[in-house]
């Protein structure tokens, strides 16, 4: 038998949650599949909505030729624009579009022989302080572009820093300062990320640019600290099940400890499941004793410190679990919320870091 450590990667799910993303919208959704689609796997991911995707997202050239390589021919959107010149020619061969978010990048796209002219999408930096053009040079910076010949059109872009915190008015600010500063300029805009879409309707744009939310977690802030208390059903649909299998059972006496630096005393007499699951695989070590995991369709809580190929759980409930007992770490009962939550991180990182494990796909076809 292999290694049971499996990431079961439902693909129907994904695409139910693009449409719903794109019906909470209102408009057109690049859906964003960077960092090999959040840690899913970009190509299966984008092939599996290529027939209804108004396009993709990703943050460099590099992931666009591979979903060029595996036959998508959606738009692909690069977040960054190019970092070098040379990437320009690939670029226009692939029928990329480009953002374009700092000067250097207009002197090298202005200057360079292309073959047919790009799309850019002009970021401004509204609030967020990253990336972007200011709002007092934009409308110059577009004009500039607008009138050369190396570009065939011009999306209006920018991001928000806040929008998954409903309780500051950081995102209503970056709205009217981007509108005021795009008020002369007669182009299509792209605004909303995940927590927008959800919680920012008065963002208006025709471009949405869903990631996280693809994946079936729900960013906005206070639903996460309602984790537990949440009675309403996400509609999102969870995409990735990460699962593995008991493959050692103790008992240990109350006050006896498991694990490296001895970080879990038991309360009382446990019996203690190993889970052929670490840090190695993507589960955080930060994740502490508390944090839930399902047995047998059970919830009960990893106990002691997570290491590279294992990690520990507290069985003393539940009488069904045996050897080979199935271990849901994130997925369907488990939030992949809570595990980030209480790992003091996000669900984002937490799903891009899902590695060595089994990939093992479902719901293609539908
Ligand atoms: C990653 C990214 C997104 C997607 O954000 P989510 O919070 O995952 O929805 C949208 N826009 C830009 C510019 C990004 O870099």
């Amino acid at each position: 038998m292999s290694r049971p450590a499996i990431a079961h990667i439902r693909l129907d799910a994904f695409r139910h949650n693009y449409q719903l993303a794109k019906q909470a919208h209102g408009g057109k959704a690049l859906a964003v599949v960077k960092a090999n689609a959040y840690g899913h796997g970009a190509v299966q991911c984008a092939n599996a909505i290529a027939d209804e995707a108004d396009g993709f997202a990703v943050a460099s050239l590099e992931e666009a030729l591979q979903l060029r390589e595996a036959g998508i021919q959606n738009p692909i959107l690069l977040l960054e624009g190019f970092f070098e010149a040379l990437e320009l020619a690939l670029i226009v061969a692939q029928d990329l579009w480009i953002v374009v978010h700092h000067a250097w990048q207009i002197d090298i796209l202005l200057a360079a022989k292309l073959e047919k002219p790009v799309q850019v999408w002009l970021k401004m930096d509204s609030g967020m302080h990253r990336v972007g053009f200011s709002p007092a040079e934009y409308a110059s910076v577009y004009a500039q572009l607008s009138q050369h010949q190396n570009i065939s059109k011009i999306v209006l872009m920018s991001h928000f820093a806040n929008a998954d915190n409903l309780n500051i008015v950081h995102t209503q600010q970056q709205i009217t300062i981007f509108k005021e500063a795009v008020t002369e300029l007669n182009a299509e805009v792209s605004l909303a990320n995940s927590a927008a879409i959800l919680a920012w309707p008065q963002a208006e744009n025709l471009w949405s640019r869903p990631g996280i939310m693809l994946y079936g977690a729900d960013p906005i802030q206070a639903n996460l600290a309602n984790l537990a208390s949440k009675t309403e059903k996400n509609p999102l649909r969870p995409v990735m099940q990460l699962t593995s299998r008991i493959i050692n059972i103790r008992k240990i006496a109350q006050g006896e400890a498991i694990g490296y630096g001895s970080i879990f005393t038991a309360e009382r007499d446990t019996i203690v499941g190993v889970v052929a699951c670490g840090y190695a695989d993507g589960y955080p070590r930060s994740a502490v004793t508390g944090t839930p995991i399902a047995v047998d369709g059970v919830m009960t809580r990893l106990i002691g410190r997570v290491s590279m190929d294992m990690l520990f759980v507290d069985l003393t409930d539940i009488s069904s679990a045996n050897i080979g007992s199935l271990v849901e770490l994130w997925g369907d009962l488990v939030q992949v919320n809570q595990v980030a939550v209480s790992a003091n991180t996000i669900a984002y990182e937490l799903l891009c870091n899902v590695k060595r494990v089994r990939f093992v796909y479902s719901g293609a076809d539908e």
